[in-house]
């Protein structure tokens, strides 16, 4: 988030930017959940690294359902790819 949503106001880097210093509008929440989608694609990561699919499915999943990025969308198509081909494959 670069812009507060609101005014379309430049927006100070984080932690500054969780309020707006034109309108006032607080993003603190939507800043808690941007952190969270960030924190579950780092768990996805990881878990695609131990070969944890199933998992990594749902982590990318979660992920996006807080906040989807063309990121995290490519990550759970990757994850249900993998996923599907696992649970096919044996
Ligand atoms: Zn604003």
């Amino acid at each position: 988030m670069e812009r507060c949503p609101q005014c379309r106001a430049t927006l100070a880097p984080p932690p500054e930017w969780a309020v707006c210093r034109r309108c006032g509008a607080d993003w603190r929440l939507a800043q808690r959940i941007e952190g969270q989608a960030r924190r579950l694609e780092g768990e996805t990561v990881a878990a695609l690294k131990r070969g944890a699919v199933l998992e990594a499915r749902h982590l990318a999943g979660q992920a996006m359902t807080m906040q989807s990025t063309p990121f995290n969308r490519a990550l759970t198509g990757f994850a249900v790819d993998l996923a599907s081909h696992s649970e096919h494959g044996r």
